[in-house]
């Protein structure tokens, strides 16, 4: 292999191609600590040019790629996995610039290593603003953030990352470049890059430079928690915010074992009074002018009355922030409880139609305690998106089936956000026709036909145990 990594550092330079495994082990192991694997190396390439010639070296000699950005992703798809060919990481962090703002057309160009904070921060300084954020803000990037579709909590106003590609530029396992950052919003031209690319995964193509939408920056906020006494009260409510409050961002579940949990990461107490609570949602309101009001009124409305147990409601900055933690910083908490336990949480990332909220917390709640695992559900309440965490779980596999099967007879999908990746390639059949899946191999395929491109990832047909994927 020596002569393998030679020639990835004719391409990209000897300072940009790590092989010894003590730095490699951050980019072989996901953020979460249960997939992990070996590289032959990880390769940092500059350029487009770059890319390409790396691309086209893998596939006349078989190495598959993994492209990874912040190595946030929480389904195994950024890291290597036992078994099989030899493999690279092609970590994507020096593509981080960032173009000028455009103002007129509310766009900017942003390198697939761009974090989503420098993003936003960039955004800011011109006046403007991000319509995808998340708590991995710091660390996730463009590239991953498109390759998993990713959402977050501003998805009720704005959408998916998919709705804010105007414009890509990708590499394919040939080497060739596709994609154009024009960022027309207008064009019917055949085929559409973003629209292929946003969910792939880093199957069909490298993502190098993504044209994005900008939205306006509001300076105005306010944030409230509400204790309701169950999820489907927590939907109710729901509904009759979103009918009267307009400056509406963000709605976000939790669930009172994921309170109880944050609680005890942050050391501060619950902010609202509610031991009766069977759910909490932070709405999160942003505008021109103060949406103190018209969230309150909303809050305090005749219909709404009796579906608030209590609520808090921050307006400055630094009160908001406090108050946000309780939501942003959940996966942080959960992912310390599981360091104490000595075993990484297994995470099941879904969403139902909001109806039946209600029935699949019952499946996984009776699931978990099957299992003896603790469940700690929460997510993006508008959506129906559900990040239902087991603490301390023993059978994955019969957790997996039994919650995912559910999801699927509920109408709803086995993945929102987070991609399929590896952990979820297993339970694709559940959602998708063998029509579907044929399809998608066919372009994986035409695009990809060394099948160099992130293999196992999107992929149901049963995964090479040659080695163990879960330590
Ligand atoms: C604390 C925390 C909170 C999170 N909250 C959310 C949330 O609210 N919403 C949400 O959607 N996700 C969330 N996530 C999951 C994760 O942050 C997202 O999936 C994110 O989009 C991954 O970005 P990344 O740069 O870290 O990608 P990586 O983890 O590096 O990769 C993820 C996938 O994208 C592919 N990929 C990466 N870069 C490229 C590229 N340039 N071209 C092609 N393919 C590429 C990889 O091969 C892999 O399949 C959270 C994660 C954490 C740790």
């Amino acid at each position: 292999m020596t002569a393998v990594v030679d020639t990835f550092r004719s391409i990209v330079g000897a300072d940009h191609v790590l092989a010894d495994p003590d730095v490699c082990r951050g980019h072989e192991t996901d953020w979460t600590g249960r997939f992990q694997g070996t590289a032959t190396a990880v390769v940092r390439p500059g350029s487009t040019e770059e890319v390409g010639a790396v691309l086209a070296r893998c596939t006349a000699l078989g190495i598959s790629v993994i492209a990874q950005g912040g190595n946030t992703g929480l389904v195994g798809g950024g890291v290597p996995r036992p078994g099989g060919r030899p493999c690279i990481v092609l970590s994507m962090l020096r593509f981080a610039d960032l173009g000028a703002v455009d103002t007129q057309s509310m766009q900017v160009t942003a390198g697939a290593g761009v974090t989503l904070a420098a993003w936003r921060d960039h955004a800011r300084r011109a006046g403007t603003d991000t319509p995808v954020d998340f708590a991995a803000r710091d660390s996730a990037t463009i590239g991953g953030a498109i390759a998993t579709n990713a959402g977050g909590s501003r998805v009720l106003r704005y959408g998916t990352m998919r709705r804010q590609v105007a414009g890509i530029e990708a590499v394919l396992a040939s080497g060739e470049t596709v994609g154009s950052l024009a960022g027309l919003p207008k064009e019917t031209a055949g085929l559409h890059w973003p629209s292929l690319l946003c969910g792939s995964e880093g199957t069909l193509a490298v993502v190098t430079r993504a044209r994005l939408r900008l939205v306006p920056l509001f300076e105005q906020a306010t944030t409230a928690l509400v204790a309701t006494r169950s999820i489907t009260d927590a939907v109710a409510l729901l509904a009759l915010v979103r009918d009267s409050v307009t400056s509406l961002d963000a709605a976000e579940v939790v669930m009172p074992a994921a309170m109880e949990i944050i609680v005890g990461h942050l050391g501060r107490r619950c902010p609202v009074e509610a031991p009766s609570a069977g759910c909490f949602v932070m709405f999160d309101c942003t505008d021109r002018f103060d949406p103190t009001d018209q969230l309150t009124a909303a809050l305090a409305a005749d219909g709404a009355r009796p579906l608030v147990v209590d609520a808090a409601v921050a307006t400055d900055a630094t009160q908001r922030s406090r108050l946000l933690d309780f939501r942003d910083r959940i996966t942080e908490a959960i992912a310390s409880a599981a360091t104490s336990l000595g075993t990484p949480p297994f995470k099941l990332d879904v969403a139902a139609p909001l109806a039946t909220l209600d029935d699949l917390i019952d499946t996984a709640s009776r699931v978990a305690d099957h299992d003896g695992a603790r469940l700690i559900p929460f997510g993006h309440l508008a959506e129906g998106n559900l990040h239902l965490n087991f603490l301390g779980a023993t059978d994955h596999v019969a957790i997996a089936a039994a919650v995912l099967g559910r999801v699927a007879e509920l109408g709803g999908t086995i993945s929102a956000e987070h991609g399929i990746g590896i952990a979820k390639a297993p339970w694709l059949h559940l959602i998708r026709t063998p029509a579907d899946l044929a399809a998608q191999a066919a372009v994986r395929k035409a695009l990809d036909p060394a099948g160099i491109l992130n293999p196992g990832v999107l992929d149901p047909s049963p995964p090479d145990t040659s080695g163990t994927q879960e330590p």
